[in-house]
């Protein structure tokens, strides 16, 4: 309970952090993106050469012109990001390409940088050792803050809310998280759902998948009493699969960051500094919106 408890405060915060960027506040949800691009796109910009450093310096009494410490990446002029293509709609292959939101985030991330984007497929427990030992720069991959990540990797400011849910077939007994005890949880190896559903029900009681579509078809197969995973690939997995349905009950509420080399903390800096223009200016809420339908 206690987990649920800080993972509700630090969603609070950062709900409070994103109607911060959100200039407009009493304006309807879903009108405020583009309106505040056109006035900041028609305002006046007395100083158009430097349009980044457009909002007050509060934090950084570093002189504007000068630009923070230098940022070195795996591969010179190019932001390598590592990922797990298998979480719909956060990453996912189109073809021979993978997109989604991260794809999306990381492009523009990459762009403010000056860095052309690279993205390499890789299992999703392989993301955080790959960033600590410096095989990509960055791990964009619906990746939730934790604690125990953060002992090896460090993260950015949050761009996301994550929800960790659970899926069960549609005439199941399970009818909320309470219900959990003493059956067989399906999950994706190496996720906190993975870690909550091991603590809380123990390791005999979870049953690990390589990702979770194999999870989801292990649930159809009757082979576990239900899945918990994300709540928006859960909405992918249940909208492409017969029989399925998403409980209400949510079980932990957490934040999707960019996890980076706890040695490149220039890199972070730059990627945070990047990351508050997209979420004031409401790039990101777009790229949330494009991609997750209002519920
Ligand atoms: N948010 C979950 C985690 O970070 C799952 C992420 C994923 O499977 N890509 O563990």
């Amino acid at each position: 309970m206690k987990k649920l408890i800080a993972a509700v405060l630090v969603a609070a915060m950062s709900i409070s952090l994103a109607a911060c960027g959100s200039k407009k506040e009493e304006e309807p949800a879903s009108a405020p993106t583009l309106e505040n691009q056109e006035t900041e796109a028609e305002a006046p910009q007395p100083e158009a050469e430097e349009p980044k450093e457009s909002e007050p310096a509060t934090e950084d009494p570093a002189p504007s012109s000068e630009p923070a410490a230098e940022f070195t990446t795996v591969t010179e002029g190019v932001l390598t990001m590592g990922t797990n293509a298998t979480f719909p709609p956060y990453e996912f292959y189109e073809g021979e390409n993978i997109i989604g939101i991260d794809a999306e985030v990381a492009e523009l991330l990459a762009e403010k940088l000056g860095l052309r984007l690279e993205i390499v497929d890789m299992d999703f427990t392989a993301i955080v050792t790959s960033v600590q030992t410096g095989k990509v720069d960055v791990g964009v991959a619906g990746m939730t803050v934790d604690e125990e990540r953060l002992k090896n990797v460090d993260f950015t400011d949050s761009y996301a809310t994550g929800v960790q849910v659970i899926i069960v077939p549609q005439d199941s007994q399970i009818a909320s998280v309470d219900d959990l005890e003493g059956k067989l949880i399906g999950v994706q190896e190496g996720t906190t759902g993975h870690t909550y559903c091991s603590d809380d029900y123990g390791e005999d009681s979870v049953v690990a998948y390589n990702n979770g579509a194999t999870a989801v078809q292990a649930l159809q197969q009757g082979k576990v009493d239900c899945v918990v995973i994300d709540k928006q690939p859960a909405i992918s997995f249940v909208e492409a699969n017969e029989g399925l349905k998403i409980l209400d009950t949510e079980y932990v509420i957490e934040d999707y960051a960019v996890a980076v080399s706890k040695e490149n903390t220039a890199l972070k800096d730059a990627l945070n500094a990047a990351l508050k223009e997209m979420i004031d200016d409401g790039t990101v809420q777009k790229i949330l919106d494009k991609y997750i339908k209002a519920e």
